[in-house]
């Protein structure tokens, strides 16, 4: 009978050691829910770098197509997610401008692209893992400085990067950057040609009409401020 109760106590203590791990590493309940699926999400390109300037600010007519990231030449540049190596080569789709430059397909009909490299360390067809190593910075092609140009593209539609890097840009960025975003064109992607009417394209135009809408309504208090003081003078 001693021996039964013994067996009994070793199993309800197996049980409760086997239970104990669960019970130690609780649910994370304050997180917010990631806005892109986890495999989807990308890692900083670079081990430190300051952002010298966001998607969408203004350069001249145009708007800036990625993220620049100030850092010294020959800096290692690394894969922001896993995924095969679509172009390795000096310029893209016959634009010098990038210099030395790879792309990156990920899944979720994504790429990822690294501008004005000075030395490319991976080729057409190669598989990298996130983190890996695919170069070292540099100002190849149009740059007029050492930098990290980053670029993303969804289903062949350039996008913000940042919609994929789980960091805050904003933190340690150019006082410059922060500036030029702030007074940047709001870049208004094109509809994807295939699979019209997806999630991304409808949040994207939202996001278009809300800018010119929160303009619009400054013209009019801009416009009623001036009404109002004709008034007062007349
Ligand atoms: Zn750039």
């Amino acid at each position: 009978m001693a021996k039964i109760t013994n067996i009994l106590l070793l199993v309800l203590l197996a049980g409760a050691n086997f239970v104990q791990p669960a019970s130690a590493m609780p649910e994370p309940l304050d997180l917010p829910p990631p806005a892109q699926p986890k495999d989807q999400q990308w890692r900083l390109p670079l081990e430190a770098g300051r952002v010298s300037s966001f998607f969408g600010a203004a350069r001249g007519r145009r708007a800036h197509g990625g993220i620049d990231f100030s850092v010294p030449h020959n800096t290692p540049v690394m894969a922001t997610n896993h995924g095969t190596v679509v172009a390795s080569s000096m310029g893209y789709k016959g634009d010098s401008k990038y210099g030395n430059v790879v792309v990156i397909e990920h899944e979720g009909g994504l790429r990822s692209l690294y501008a004005h490299l000075n030395k490319r360390h991976v080729n057409v067809g190669d598989t990298v893992a996130a983190g890996e190593l695919i170069g070292l910075s540099g100002a190849t092609g149009k740059s007029t400085g050492p930098h990290l140009h980053l670029e993303a593209y969804q289903d062949g539609t350039r996008i913000d990067p940042n919609r994929f890097l789980l960091a805050n840009l904003e933190d340690g960025a150019l006082p410059s950057a922060m500036r030029a975003k702030r007074t940047g064109v709001e870049e208004v992607p094109p509809t994807p040609r295939s699979k019209a009417g997806n999630g991304a394209s409808k949040k994207s135009k939202g996001k278009a009409t809300r800018v010119a809408s929160a303009k619009s309504s400054k013209k009019k208090t801009q416009l009623a401020q001036k009404s109002g003081k004709s008034r007062k003078r007349a």
